[in-house]
């Protein structure tokens, strides 16, 4: 058994979704298919509930209305486009009129209350799946191939009740999506499941993170014991660098685990960075492929650590970061510094990018430029007013990432890209190594980025050969 993913732009119109049922289609024996919302959607639902509690209550209602007239339009004439057989047809446009009208609900609700809590975001944003399960299983259908749609909760799937982060429940995920999907694949039927959402264990919808149908993909891969989980997209798979930077950029043919998690998370967006611990778990490959290229080899993750004559396969470079610099902290008052520093900022689900102290007084961290004010916030009233002396934020700057299993134990290879750096005349702002080894992070100003992104491009990989 398989699961394959298709994302938003996979889904995004209906010659694509056209070219994915031909190659689910194709493809034989037992699979799973998981979707995203169409491309677009769940950035627009996400702008209009932000909009409506603005709005003065006199205009909710027309708004409301125009919003839903066009996300239905969009659904019903992609599935019109799509779908030959009548009594499926009907099926799918009743299914799209009901979610649509709920939709219509919960808007009018938030924007009268004007009230958007993560739970009701979360609501909301799970619309955009629910219409694309509905139409792709439907075009599946009337191509009499057996389909079933199902939410992530339906697949199985009960998270924690961290709106807009939730956290899959392990303990109770195993037993619950083999019991329900294992009956739907011994009747032959394809289970077509949303991505990104789920539900806690009181049936209330949460979601994973933007981005997140590719770990739906990877944890319903994880209790089904999936021989391979794909991911169709629409890159050929994952590259050496940002073909927009550097047209030179290459596929990387095949990636370890570990090579794959540093590369998504610092800034390769061809894959969420969640994805590949619970495929890592019990080792089951992972393959990244284009909709509009299946005959490419894409890329391949796997356990292994092919070492190649590239020590560095990948150089990234992550945007949207900033740091914050911590100084004269209280020493005798707070011992653990950092260790404080990580259950306040964990405690709000503030992720620290990298981190690094020079002293046992200062002390620098990078975070997501969405976190900072909250970040500041949090500090500032955790380490109480008298125990820090200055707390400062520069932005403007981005983290640069080399990536390459073969940097683990080779001499000399930071000094070589640092040097390499120092040559173009750009000054490094703050260095960090993952304990991976795998990887160097180091953070410039955002005007160089482009220029050590090429230049560490041409140095370690182009001109490697
Ligand atoms: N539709 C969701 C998003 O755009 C989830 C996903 O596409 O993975 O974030
Ligand atoms: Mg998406």
């Amino acid at each position: 058994m398989i699961v394959m993913k298709f994302g938003g732009t996979s889904v995004g119109s209906a010659k694509n979704i056209r070219a994915v049922a031909d190659i689910i289609e194709k493809k034989d024996g037992r699979k799973i298919i998981v979707v995203s919302a169409m491309a677009g959607i769940t950035d627009s639902l996400s702008k209009i509930a932000h909009r409506i509690i603005d709005l003065p209550n006199s205009v909710i209602k027309k708004e409301a209305n125009q919003f839903i007239k066009e996300i239905k339009e969009k659904h019903t004439s992609t599935a019109k486009e799509l779908i030959q057989d009548k009594r499926v047809l009907m099926e799918s446009i009743s299914k799209i009129e009901e979610l649509s009208g709920k939709l219509e609900t919960v808007l009018l609700g938030v924007g009268y209350l004007e009230d958007l809590s993560p739970k009701s975001m979360d609501y909301i944003l799970s619309f955009g799946e629910r219409f694309s399960i509905t139409i792709i299983s439907s075009v599946l259908e009337s191509k009499d191939l057996k389909a079933k749609a199902l939410t992530g909760y339906e697949a199985g799937i009960v998270t924690d009740s961290n709106f807009g982060r939730a956290h899959p429940i392990h303990s109770i995920l195993a037993r619950n999506i083999r019991e329900k999907i294992n009956p739907l694949l011994e009747d032959d039927v394809i289970p077509v499941i949303s991505g990104f959402i789920a539900a806690n264990s009181d049936g209330t919808i949460t979601t994973l993170g933007r981005g997140g149908s590719d770990y739906t993909a990877s944890l319903l891969g994880r209790y089904l014991k999936a021989s391979e989980v794909q991911i169709w997209t629409d890159v050929d798979g994952i590259l050496t660098t940002d073909p927009k930077i550097v047209p030179e950029a290459r596929l990387i043919p095949t990636l370890s685990y570990i090579e794959a998690v540093d590369l998504a998370y610092f800034g390769a967006k061809v894959i969420h960075s969640k994805m590949i611990e619970p495929a890592m778990d019990v080792n089951i490959p992972v393959r990244i492929k284009s909709t509009f290229n299946p005959e490419g080899r894409g890329t391949l993750i796997v356990s292994k650590q092919e070492k190649i004559e590239h020590v560095i396969k990948a150089v990234t470079a992550q945007q949207d970061v900033g740091i914050v610099n911590l100084k004269g902290v209280g020493m005798i008052e707070t011992p653990n510094i950092s260790g404080k520093l990580f259950s306040l900022l964990g405690g709000k689900n503030i992720n620290i990018l990298m981190i690094s102290g020079s002293s046992e007084s200062n002390l620098s961290f990078v975070i997501k430029k969405s976190f900072i004010d909250e970040a500041v916030e949090t500090i500032s009233t955790g380490f109480g007013d008298n125990s820090i002396r200055s707390l400062e934020v520069v932005e403007d700057i981005c983290i640069i990432t080399v990536v390459g299993v073969g940097m683990q134990g080779a001499k000399g290879l930071a000094a070589k890209v640092f040097q390499a750096v120092a040559d173009v005349d750009v000054n490094i702002i703050m260095i960090a190594q993952g304990s991976s080894e795998v990887n160097i992070s180091f953070i410039v100003n955002e005007g160089d980025r482009e220029k050590v992104v090429k230049t560490l491009h041409k140095r370690f990989i182009e001109d490697v050969g």
